[in-house]
């Protein structure tokens, strides 16, 4: 045989491309070219298929002219995941081995044959699997991650040779698969938090509502802490998200060995020093997840918020507001899903005592301004409820004082309450208060009259948007109390939120 063929994939974002990969060995001048839109790290395979194929004392055709296509043709191929299907179909047409056939091969060669791992093994296997192949030939150290994808027959390599005897229907001698062992990742309870009873109660307000909170204080209050334990009392991760967010960081690389989906809510908080490009993404090769898609299906926290570049923070606009962020690199663009919870958290001024009274803090008004309007205009606005953190008093510190609930006795309280909200829209597109836009929560769940003459009264002051944040905060607490709708104590304690007590007045 002259010609044969083989497949492997590309990715591009955080979907895979099914690629055929024909060779072709011709009379001619010998050498080998690559045809089919591929970059650097592709065109380099040329020298590692050619010294992995040698070094595995396999027969090269070192006589002829190898022409080697990737197709489609029209889309770009780039990072070295093809290597191993590319080898493969060289020496099949060699005929050196059957031609591989209903089985997709990824992997990347090192020059003595080995079997490297590659990024986004995941998503390699769901695209394999959606264009109807039935069996996949990937790195050994990830077979755990192939088999996230139950339908799809999974053979680990750690060789060629490995591949080639697969392919010569021959046995591999056993070696270590590692077995799939539940995802974990630690999350900090809320019983270690003392005190703050009002913000204890936003951040189960937002994760009951799926609202972004903003959270102002002085250093050290605790502010972090809260934020941290967020994914605790978020539900877990239904099974379609859960494959998303295992995808994205599959592809990112950032998925541990052997472990199973991601079922945890990611936690992201990035340093105030942060660039656009890593919070968005981007890259000049393979494309770089950025922390927004990092933080999909959980919570970015931007802490020291007013330290950030006012670029950066502008630049989360988009995935605030589509819940994807759109990556540009040269010949392509592509989009990733970037839906988070916000928790955004601040000092309130630059020396961080205007609490309270404000009696203790020395920065001037106009300085204050302009340090809380750092983030007030792109982001506050998107923002249903803003909290400020007062020191905890000594009672709330004492020993003797009983502990605090556990994040697992809130996390019931906002289970029920999410299923009260998915109950009442389960004819809408979106489940959550927080993404329901006003006029159709206004239009079509009218709350209790009372409620609803409190809020007329108690208005002056507040946007249109303003009194949107208001309702919806005020259902979202209904559903926490059992209420069918919002009584007149729940609106009422809506309007508490509704400008931090005043703190984020000063912008
Ligand atoms: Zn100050």
């Amino acid at each position: 045989m002259t010609l044969a063929r083989a497949h492997g994939i590309v990715i591009s974002g955080i979907e895979g491309l099914v690629v055929e990969i024909e060779a072709y060995l011709a009379q001619g001048l010998p050498g080998m070219t690559i045809v089919g839109l591929a970059d650097t790290a592709v065109g380099e395979s040329r020298d590692r298929v050619r010294a992995a194929i040698q070094n595995s004392q396999l027969p090269w055709p070192s006589e002829r002219r190898i022409t080697v296509g990737l197709s489609p043709a029209s889309v770009h191929k780039r990072g070295a995941t093809l290597d191993l299907g590319i080898a493969l179909s060289i020496l099949a047409a060699h005929g050196a081995i059957p031609e591989p056939q209903d089985v997709v091969c990824i992997g990347e060669l090192t020059l003595d044959g080995r079997v490297n791992p590659v990024r986004g093994v995941l998503v390699a296997a769901l695209a394999a699997h959606r264009a109807g192949f039935s069996r996949i030939l990937v790195p050994h150290t990830q077979v755990a991650e192939a088999t996230l994808v139950p339908e799809l027959s999974v053979v680990g390599v750690s060789s060629l040779s490995d591949a080639i005897a697969i392919m010569r229907g021959e046995e591999l001698p056993d070696f270590d698969v590692v077995s799939t062992k539940p995802h974990t990742m630690v999350v900090p309870d809320l019983k270690d938090v003392r005190g703050q009873v009002l913000a204890r109660h936003a951040l189960e307000i937002a994760a009951a509502g799926g609202h972004h909170i903003a959270f102002l204080g002085s250093p050290g209050v605790g502010k972090t802490m809260l934020a941290e334990r967020l994914p605790g009392i978020l539900p877990p991760l239904d099974d379609d998200l859960a494959v998303e967010v295992t995808a994205i960081h599959s592809v990112a690389g950032k998925l541990e060995a052997g472990t199973g989906l991601v079922r945890v809510p990611p936690f992201q908080a990035p340093h105030h020093s942060a660039t656009v490009a890593a919070m968005i993404g981007g890259g000049a090769h393979q494309v770089r997840i950025g922390i927004a898609s990092m933080a999909h299906g959980g919570v970015l926290c931007i802490d020291e918020a007013a330290e950030f570049d006012r670029v950066v923070l502008d630049a989360l606009r988009q995935p605030l507001e589509s819940g994807s962020v759109t990556v540009s690199r040269a010949g392509f663009t592509s989009e990733l899903p970037a839906r988070f919870q916000l928790v955004l958290a601040s000092n309130p001024c630059p020396c961080g005592k205007f609490v309270g009274t404000g009696t203790l803090c020395s920065c001037s008004p106009p300085v204050r301004r302009r340090y809380i309007s750092r983030i007030s205009g792109p982001l506050l606005d998107r923002i249903d409820l803003r909290v400020t953190l007062e020191k905890p008093s000594i009672v709330d510190l004492d020993a003797s004082t009983p502990e605090p609930e556990s994040s697992a006795v809130v996390a019931a309280r906002v289970q029920e309450a999410r299923d009260r909200s998915s109950f009442r829209f389960r004819d809408k597109p979106t489940l959550l208060n927080a993404h329901i836009p006003g006029p159709v929560l206004r239009r079509e769940f009218p709350m209790e009259p009372e409620a609803h003459a409190l809020l007329a009264r108690d208005v002056t002051g507040l946007s249109a948007r303003g009194i949107d944040r208001v309702i919806r905060i005020a259902w979202t607490i209904a559903d926490l109390n059992g209420h069918a709708r919002p009584s007149v104590n729940d609106v009422a304690q809506a309007l508490s939120f509704r400008d931090g007590n005043g703190a984020w007045m000063a912008a």
